[in-house]
């Protein structure tokens, strides 16, 4: 198959390395891609979130099938501009990308679908701000409503805290105050086609920057799949009370969900809830579940893609487990030093087990540098969590890069 991936990130990298893993061998190309994927196929410098663009160029090249990496072109509408040319795409269409980049739409669509979630109360001043934290009390949940790049939930105990972030958001536009929910998070990536859902294996990542959950809150520094500790029926629950009613009620509502459906959840004492929905894989936790997928991606995203999704279909997972920790560059999240060299890739690469997903590399001559925050995740799979743990660590040992940090905790607690 012909396939476009669109995109820049360690993500993309895992698509594009999973792609490449398969059985039939494809024609890839990445747009833009990076350091990393530009190593292992053809990279184009597209504006993934211009739809003209990238549909002249999908059509210019026969492209048979085009996967949506971030959320920037789906909200742009980059799908919809695809569609409307008849090229097969993974990823829904501007309206019902809104389930992750309008908070208020996807409470909407909870609503109306019965989707268990936190109570929250939108808000458009100040006083009613307050208002709503003093109802919820704490610890208080204060949210942006629109994009916000990682940067607009604030979870916190303190009440200032949680007016200043308020109060800065609402100068940006409408602000949720949300209950509190306490319990494990776990993300869950489903596949849907607009009508059907299949379920791919559930993660868990690591938000906050430093060990034992400490510091700012991150793009996510590591993740590990699968969950031993998860109940055996999570899965079946979470397609039949979350994703099968949302998919449902896109549908109903003429805003079919094609793509992947990201849920983030909570286990509380009183059940599964849902803490937001994404519209496309997320990141890391896509570096741990592709790696496991034995059922050739491809044929699950074009299958999505074109409306032929088999109903109650489960794809095959590999009876390994994976690890994946994320190298930052000094000062990440809030002021990442960026191009410095990076050596040592050959030897971490030469562990067994070991995958590299480029996040924010450049080739600068024969050598790799760090361009942003978040510069590579170092990828493990092993029989179990403590020899996955213990590739992934010897790999970043022989990784060097001034400066940087990674978390040393990942998947720790089911290493035991
Ligand atoms: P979000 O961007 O909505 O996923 O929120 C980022 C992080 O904030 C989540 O991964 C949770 O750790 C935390 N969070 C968000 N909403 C809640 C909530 N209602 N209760 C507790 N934690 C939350």
């Amino acid at each position: 198959m012909r396939i476009l991936v669109l995109g820049s990130g360690a993500r993309e990298h895992a698509i594009v390395t999973s792609l490449l893993s398969e059985e039939e061998a494809h024609e890839i190309t990445a747009a833009p891609g990076n350091a990393g994927i530009a190593s292992v196929v053809e990279t184009v410098a597209l504006d993934p979130t211009r739809g003209s663009v990238v549909t002249e160029y999908a059509l210019d090249n026969d492209i048979e099938l085009v996967i949506i990496g971030p959320e920037a072109p789906l909200v742009a509408g980059v799908a919809d501009d695809l569609r409307r040319r008849g090229i097969a795409v993974f990823g829904p269409g501007k309206a019902a990308a809104a389930l992750e980049g309008s908070k208020t739409f996807a409470k909407r669509i909870m609503d109306a679908a019965n989707v268990p979630t936190g109570r929250a109360s939108r808000v458009g001043s100040l006083d009613e701000a307050l208002e709503a934290l003093d109802e919820f009390g704490a610890p208080y949940v204060v949210k942006a409503d629109g994009l916000a790049a990682g940067k607009g939930v604030l979870v916190t105990g303190d009440r200032n805290a949680a007016v200043d972030h308020a109060t800065y958001w609402l100068g940006q536009g409408s602000v949720l105050i949300e209950e509190y929910l306490a319990g494990e998070e776990v993300s869950l990536f489903l596949l849907s086609d607009g009508h059907n859902v299949v379920p791919l294996s559930p993660a868990q990542d690591y938000k906050l920057a430093y060990d034992g959950d400490n510091g700012p809150n991150t793009g996510g520094m590591g993740a590990y799949s699968p969950l031993p500790w998860l109940p055996e029926n999570f899965v079946d629950e979470v397609i039949d009370t979350i994703a099968i009613p949302t998919i449902r009620q896109l549908a109903e509502e003429q805003t079919p969900f094609i793509g992947l459906l990201y849920c983030g959840l909570i286990v509380t004492k009183e059940g599964i809830r849902v803490i937001e929905f994404n519209a496309r894989f997320g990141d890391p936790e896509t570096q741990v579940v592709l790696p496991r997928l034995v059922t050739p991606l491809s044929s699950l995203l074009y299958a999505a893609a074109t409306g032929g999704l088999p109903d109650h279909a489960t794809p095959v997972f590999s009876d390994e487990v994976a690890v994946t920790v994320v190298l930052a560059s000094e000062g990440y999240p809030e002021n990442p030093k960026i191009g410095r060299p990076i050596t040592g890739l050959d030897a971490a690469l030469a562990v067994p087990g070991i995958t590299i997903a480029h996040a924010a590399t450049a080739k600068k001559g024969d050598e790799f540098v760090a361009t942003g925050g978040r510069v590579l995740s170092v990828v493990a799979t092993g029989k179990t969590f403590a020899v996955a743990r213990e590739r992934a660590y010897e790999a970043l040992g022989h990784i060097t890069l001034e400066g940087s940090h990674f978390r040393t905790d990942i998947a720790l607690r089911v290493a035991e």
